[in-house]
């Protein structure tokens, strides 16, 4: 009898040396076997005989590999080759670009190629996707239903839809599709559905087994939308998913606006007018309606709890030190916490401009401090002598001790999940808490990552800034646009200029920056070039952050994106190497470095080819940020969007983004609907989505202890 926390290797099929490679997935269970699911699916159903694969078509076939081959063309592109036979032909493949196939592709394999049929030479088919079916020597009968039999290996089982699985060495996908096929029907026997038949109907998803089933073995075409297909399957799973997360978020957030408040704050409006009065500009109308909501969290009796939305350059800052001066006239202190040093330090500046004529002085607490320094801030903190505090998350998280917290604001807080937050709320006598974005997001999204949040957003911007000008330019403009770049250094201007370096362990990249960086310093003098990489040290980076910021360096190349927040209105200049290379919420938030004084500020793409083009048009066109996260939702799924993959601790490895919007919706009146009739679920009937929660969840235990 196998049960679902059954080791794996006692499966059949399955011995020791292959559990170890199981275990290198991720996979030392039953249950961990039952959800790992196929990455993606060739469609077998319909395979042409190699005789009959005609120029001009696009077709699928399968056959042995007779013999392969890498040339060398006279481009310096190298090409892999390979002959495939079935029982009534034979053919050329052929892979331009992709030598290292040579080490993957072997003679006697059975091969599954789909690709259009070209004429080079003779026939030729230039795959899209390949996949080895069999290695040389070994028959495959799962997947198939029923014995293929041996020499009818040759020809693929007609219709079939083929499941693809994430692989390891030592442990291919065809052996993980073998052992799956074998046991999936006694694995499915052991498993119980979670969801009551009532949820389930009302979110019109299948039921579990029918979509474990449909998932691994798939009848049909991977079709959206198809009846039985791995599509509806997946649809359940990622149901699962958002139906825990939003139980979570539920939870956290019922659990945040009833946890005991240490503050009550009244409207006093003494130090909130006198800022209003003395800021150098007036509020925007966004501004004015976010303040607002803010002060009715924090003079309603629950707890605020609440995330403030905006791009870069739309003022969250100050909205965030009204929040904090309403804290600090009912006796209160208020600390504003940014994840790094810089940005510390440029929130510190900004209050205390804000701040000096109201006469108040904020405490820094940075991480550069002296030991004496900070003893000495932090003896002020606990005796409540400083109301308004600035610091790094770490320094204040440290040993920090408040006399009377009554808010807390944090910066940039989209690398927090729903458990960091919650645990940072849970310290202490239960501040207030204000977290601040500047990476927005589309509606659907915000329901998913911040649940537990309640929301402002802000969509103007201040008066009178004026917008940055975007320009899509080629290689061939590159002397034009040095011209340019030499002509506003001249004028006194700074410059950015990002060269992407997607992974910073790949030397080649780093050096061509490294080396960009060099050229430059000559061909743009007697401009001076500074240069920061990921792999710089911190302080290092931080320093020659620090001289671009104190106009020591005029053009900054940056090679890891610059961070989020800084703040130097003197840069008037993006200039984007690769730009195809980002995403669009990427280059909105670089876009977003620039435009930040009174003078014209320029964003310039410089695209080596032309095939991001529209893309990157499209981007040049827009600058609202919410309309830009919403594009770069459709076309990259998840996008860069916040670490939104692991949202509240819970892996949403089956939601796609692109058009799940509806299920995100009805899994979230799902969950609010069963919390209210059973807020820590307790109930017997719920006892297995407690479970589940319990497992998946790094902090299910906690959020649902019941009492
Ligand atoms: P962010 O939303 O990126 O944190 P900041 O709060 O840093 O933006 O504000 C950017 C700049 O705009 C700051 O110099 C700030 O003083 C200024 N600012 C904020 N609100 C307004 C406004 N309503 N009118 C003019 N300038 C403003
Ligand atoms: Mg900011």
């Amino acid at each position: 009898m196998i049960r679902l926390d059954t080791p794996v290797q006692f499966l059949k099929g399955v011995g020791p040396r292959r559990a170890e490679a199981f275990a290198r997935i991720g996979v030392d269970t039953v249950e961990d076997l039952l959800y790992h699911t196929p990455h993606r699916y060739l469609d077998a159903t319909n395979v042409t005989p190699i005789t009959h694969a005609v120029v001009g078509l696009d077709v699928t076939l399968v056959g042995r590999v007779v013999s392969k081959d890498v040339i060398p063309t006279r481009r310096g592109l190298r090409i892999f080759r390979a002959i495939l036979r079935d029982d009534s032909g034979v053919i050329e493949c052929a892979w331009p670009g992709q030598a290292f196939l040579d080490r993957v592709i072997e003679p006697g394999q059975l091969l599954l190629v789909t690709g259009p049929v070209k004429h080079y030479h003779g026939r030729q088919i230039v795959p899209r996707e390949q996949v080895v079916l069999e290695e040389a020597g070994e028959t495959d009968d799962a997947g198939g239903g029923g014995r293929g039999g041996d020499g009818g290996g040759e020809r693929p089982r007609q219709g079939m839809v083929l499941p693809v699985y994430p692989a390891t060495e030592g442990l291919s996908h065809r052996q993980i599709r073998r052992v799956i096929a074998e046991n999936l029907d006694a694995i499915l026997d052991c498993i119980e559905d979670v969801l009551p038949e009532s949820v389930r109907d009302a979110a019109g998803v299948l039921p579990l087994k029918d979509a474990l089933r449909a998932v691994h073995c798939p009848s049909v075409p991977a079709l959206p939308g198809a009846e039985g297909g791995c599509e509806e399957g997946r649809r359940r799973l990622a149901f699962d998913e958002l139906f825990d997360l939003h139980l979570v978020v539920a939870r956290a957030r019922h659990l945040a606006k009833n946890a005991e408040r240490g503050a009550t704050f009244e409207n006093k409006r003494e130090l909130t007018s006198a800022l209003k009065e003395a800021l150098p500009f007036t509020l925007t109308a966004g501004q004015k309606k976010a303040i607002r909501e803010i002060t009715a969290d924090m003079t309603s009796s629950s707890r605020m709890h609440r995330l403030l939305m905006g791009d870069v350059g739309a003022g969250k800052t100050v909205v965030g030190l009204f929040a904090m001066l309403l804290a600090m006239e009912n006796g209160y202190q208020a600390v504003l916490m940014a994840p790094t040093e810089l940005l510390a330090e440029q929130h510190g500046r900004t209050l205390t401009d804000l701040l000096a004529p109201l006469g108040i002085v904020p405490d820094l607490l940075l991480g550069r401090l002296s030991a004496g320094e900070k003893s000495a801030v932090r003896a002020r903190i606990a005796s409540g002598e400083s109301a308004i505090v600035v610091g790094t998350h770490a320094v204040i998280q440290e040993t920090t001790e408040f006399r009377r917290l009554g808010l807390v604001v944090i910066d940039e807080q989209h690398r927090f999940g729903v458990e960091q937050r919650a645990a940072l709320i849970e310290k202490g006598r239960a501040p207030d808490v204000l977290l601040l974005s500047a990476t927005p997001i589309p509606r659907t999204l915000a329901l998913t990552l911040y649940g537990d949040l309640d929301i402002s957003a802000l969509k103007d911007k201040p008066r009178g800034r004026l917008p940055v000008k975007t320009a899509v330019r080629t290689s061939r403009d590159r002397a034009r646009v040095y011209q340019f770049l030499r002509e506003q250094c001249a004028a006194g201007r700074q410059a950015y200029m990002v060269y992407p370096v997607i992974d910073e362990s790949e030397q080649l990249d780093l050096k061509a920056a490294v080396k960009m960086a060099g050229e430059l310093e000559k061909t743009l003098a007697p401009a001076t070039v500074g240069l920061v990489h990921g792999r710089m040290k911190p302080e290092e980076r931080d320093t020659v952050m620090r001289r671009f910021r104190d106009g020591e360096i005029q053009v900054l190349v940056a090679t890891t994106v610059i961070e989020v927040g800084i703040d130097v209105p003197n840069a008037t200049i993006m200039l984007i190497e690769h730009p195809e290379r980002f995403g669009l919420a990427q280059l909105h938030q670089l876009r977003g470095r620039v435009g930040r004084g009174p003078e014209e500020s320029h964003c310039i793409l410089l695209a080596d080819a032309r095939t991001a083009w529209e893309r990157l048009r499209r981007f040049a066109r827009t600058t609202d940020g919410f309309k830009i996260a919403e594009l770069d939702l459709q076309e990259r799924g998840m996008g860069e969007l916040a670490g939104a993959r692991q949202s509240g601790g819970i892996a949403l490895r089956w939601v796609d983004f692109g058009k799940d919007g509806d299920l995100i919706r009805i899994a979230q009146r799902a969950a609010r609907e069963l919390l209210e009739r059973d807020p820590s679920l307790s109930h017997a009937q719920h006892t297995p989505i407690r479970h589940r929660i319990e497992r998946r969840h790094v902090r299910g235990v906690e959020l649902f202890r019941v009492g």
